[in-house]
């Protein structure tokens, strides 16, 4: 009704001249969580969207979203395939961008569940990308969108630069997400949307992702609990106030071409960028655990494995320099830096006791939030 409206008119307006206004899918999410706290923070509109599933323990989306609101972020309860909500909130208010960043993410879950891949990385952005085109306003937003460094599957050139092969994906998230930049294509060149993706490369942090690795590692090393890591497995790992940084001047250089005051068909076609986000470092896992070990005190319990086939690749290394030309790109903080901002963050969320003794113990899950 009129005063769901208002609330997105609310949330989607800038506090600041010329700000952008953003439609953030995924914004309970990881990464877009800490994409609408910085677009608010510098006075751009934002409205988020999350269908809070329980691929990861919802709690954290739900605490994700009490801070938004806190920072006068609105996250709505919708789902991207329900395209009819999608049109009628672009139409709610003048968006100049749409973040995309909703997906089923995980490699190895794909296979468990292979389906809502497909639903939510093909068909959800779909529904996204046909919302975007037919928007009621003057103007088309602006997509920026995640696809991933696994594009890049069993490719060997190192490190990887956006013009290389992307056609043999390990798993089936990597080949929804490469099937996505071929949809993005399609939509660019029929519809004039203009659409950047962005191929992130393993992002960590605070309020992070409980089903990546150095995540799941931290939780076990407290808990005295083992873990498997994978001989030779190395990772482009990316601190996520580099990726916030990355998305936000995506942003900023898709609205600029695409002249976001107004006019459907600018002149000239509309762009289709694709850029790396990736730290240019990789990083051996083992090495990842071990500063793991010294920042909680504690050592892990390790198994060594040689790597299965099911979906990992053995290694990711960014090329950034496209990313660096168009929008000043730059990463700049090391793993010890990052890991330490994530395990901070990690015993206060838990409320981890007796850190670095032997009577860890982790509390209620972080149900009360913070
Ligand atoms: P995340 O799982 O924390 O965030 C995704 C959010 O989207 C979740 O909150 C989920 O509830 C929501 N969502 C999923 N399907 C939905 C649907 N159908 N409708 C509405 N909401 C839905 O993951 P993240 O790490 O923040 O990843 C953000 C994006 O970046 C994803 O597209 C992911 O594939 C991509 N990516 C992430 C990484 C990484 O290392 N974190 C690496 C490469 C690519």
């Amino acid at each position: 009704g009129a005063a769901w409206e208002r609330e997105i008119r609310r949330s989607a307006t800038p506090r600041r001249a010329d700000g952008l206004s953003v439609l953030v899918t995924g914004a309970a999410g990881f990464v877009g969580f800490h994409c609408s706290l910085a677009l608010r923070a510098r006075g751009d509109g934002v409205v988020g969207l999350d269908n809070f599933n329980a691929y990861y323990d919802p709690s954290l989306k739900r605490a994700r979203q009490r801070l938004l609101a806190s920072r006068g972020v609105s996250v709505l309860d919708a789902d991207i395939n329900d395209g009819a909500l999608l049109h009628r909130l672009l139409s709610a208010a003048p968006f100049t961008h749409v973040l995309h960043l909703a997906a089923q993410a995980g490699v190895r879950h794909a296979m468990r569940d292979p389906q809502a891949y497909v639903s939510s990385n093909v068909a959800g952005l779909v529904s996204v990308l046909e919302a975007a085109a037919h928007a009621q306003y003057q103007q088309q937003p602006a997509v920026v969108w995640a696809s991933s460094s696994s594009v890049y599957g069993l490719n060997t050139e190192s490190p990887f630069s956006e013009d290389h092969r992307t056609d043999r994906p390990a798993s089936l998230y990597a080949a929804t997400k490469k099937a996505g930049e071929a949809i993005a294509h399609a939509y660019n060149h029929i519809y004039g949307l203009s659409i950047t993706g962005l191929r992130f490369f393993t992002v960590y942090g605070p309020w992070g992702r409980p089903d990546m690795a150095y995540f799941s590692f931290a939780r076990s090393i407290v808990a005295g609990d083992p873990i498997t890591l994978f001989r030779d497995a190395r990772r482009d790992f990316t601190y996520i106030d580099d990726v916030v940084r990355g998305c936000l001047g995506a942003l900023d250089t898709a609205g600029k071409s695409t002249g976001v005051s107004g006019g459907r068909k600018k002149s000239g076609p509309a762009p289709l960028r694709m850029y790396n986000l990736g730290n240019t470092s990789p990083v051996p896992v083992t090495r990842m655990v071990a500063v793991l070990e010294k920042l909680l005190g504690k050592k892990a319990n390790k198994r060594v494995v040689t790597m299965p086939s099911n979906g990992d690749v053995p290694f990711t290394h960014a090329n950034v320099t496209h990313a660096a030309r168009d929008f000043g790109y730059r990463p700049t903080t090391s793993l010890e830096e990052g890991l330490r901002h994530f395990v901070d963050w990690f015993v206060q969320y838990y409320k981890i006791e007796n850190k670095g003794g032997n009577g860890n113990v982790l509390a209620a899950g972080g149900k009360t939030g913070k």
